[in-house]
């Protein structure tokens, strides 16, 4: 068996809504794989052009996603990020 492996990153990544801490999406690098355990949206900064999670239980964000991330949640999911207001009132 080889040693411990350098990079700590190779395990999947996973996404926890910071204020309701549901348990959102895990991604993996290496295999390009995504889990989505809960219903999440994606908004875009207008200025900075960062891209985070939003749960949509609480609204929360995550932290700033991955640029591949982002990618692949638009190819697989269909998801496209959402510029400005968090809150968008619904018909
Ligand atoms: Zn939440």
């Amino acid at each position: 068996m080889a040693g411990p492996a350098p990079s700590p990153r190779s395990r999947p990544i996973h996404y926890i809504c910071p204020s309701c801490h549901l348990y959102l999406l895990s991604w993996d690098q290496p295999t390009q794989s995504v889990e989505m355990f809960h219903k999440v949206g994606l908004w875009e900064d207008f200025w900075t052009r960062e891209v985070r999670l939003i749960c949509q239980y609480c609204l929360g964000a995550t932290d700033i996603l991955d640029q591949r991330l982002v990618e692949l949640l638009r190819n697989r999911f269909g998801l496209a990020p959402t510029g400005g207001a968090l809150r968008r009132s619904l018909p």
